[in-house]
């Protein structure tokens, strides 16, 4: 039987049904296997909106998660709304702003998931796999925390600090990201981020963000960050 991955990868018996001019026929086993795309939801946050004190307030949790990262799933519904519509009606004078749309709420909402989970209340520490990466690729774990760390407080303006995994040669990567979408390497997984933007940190650190950059690691969940490494790599 034909899976969704097998025709998104091109790995299934049909594949080659395209070569052959058969598209119509994969477009068709395409509908039936995956029907329509749900729309995005917002994942609710994984602990109480206390859970972090005092690295981070319970209202910057509740504003952060209920307005702002509601928000870009809100927006992001809305383009691909908008892009359908363009579709039907074939008048795509709108799909330069409408991607723009995509690509700042699609990486906004993506980002928030990972990071509402990158965070726990328990004390974490790196292990395993994810260790062993860390320190071969950057030395040590202070090394790469100070070199996350650094990156975070520097991002220039709204932005993002965030460790991801390079697939083609295999090896971790700290990025700054500016707003959501800008400076990224297509491909990379975000593994740790760590949201810069004001609403993230400003009612309790003010205009501290090394603060905020510094008390982060007391809730890093090691074991999230080991278990998307893990995803990752398979
Ligand atoms: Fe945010």
């Amino acid at each position: 039987m034909l899976n969704r991955r097998d025709l998104l990868t091109g790995a299934g018996p049909l594949a080659a049904a395209g070569w052959l001019g058969l598209s119509a026929l994969v477009a068709e086993a395409q509908e039936k296997e995956m029907g329509e795309a749900a729309p995005y939801v917002l994942p609710p946050l994984p602990y109480a909106y206390e859970a972090l004190e005092p690295v981070i307030d319970a209202q910057t949790m509740k504003l952060h998660h209920d307005l702002h990262h509601a928000g870009y799933v809100k927006g992001l519904n809305a383009a691909l709304d908008k892009l359908a519509e363009a579709r039907k009606s074939g008048d795509y004078a709108a799909v330069k702003a409408l991607s723009r749309e995509v690509a700042f709420h699609g990486s906004g909402h993506l980002l928030h998931c990972v990071f509402w989970t990158n965070m726990t209340p328990a004390k974490t520490e790196p292990q395993g796999m994810l260790k062993r990466m860390l320190e071969r690729d950057f030395g040590s774990l202070d090394a790469f925390k100070a070199q996350f760390g650094n990156a975070a407080k520097q991002v220039e303006a709204s932005g993002w600090g965030i460790l991801g995994y390079e697939p083609l040669s295999k090896r971790l990567l700290v990025l700054e990201a500016e707003k959501h979408q800008n400076l990224s390497v297509w491909g990379v997984r975000p593994l740790l981020v760590l949201d810069v933007w004001e609403h993230a940190y400003y009612l309790k650190y003010n205009n501290r963000r090394p603060e905020y950059v510094d008390a982060f690691w007391n809730v890093v969940n090691w074991d999230d960050v080991a278990a998307r490494l893990d995803a990752a790599m398979k």
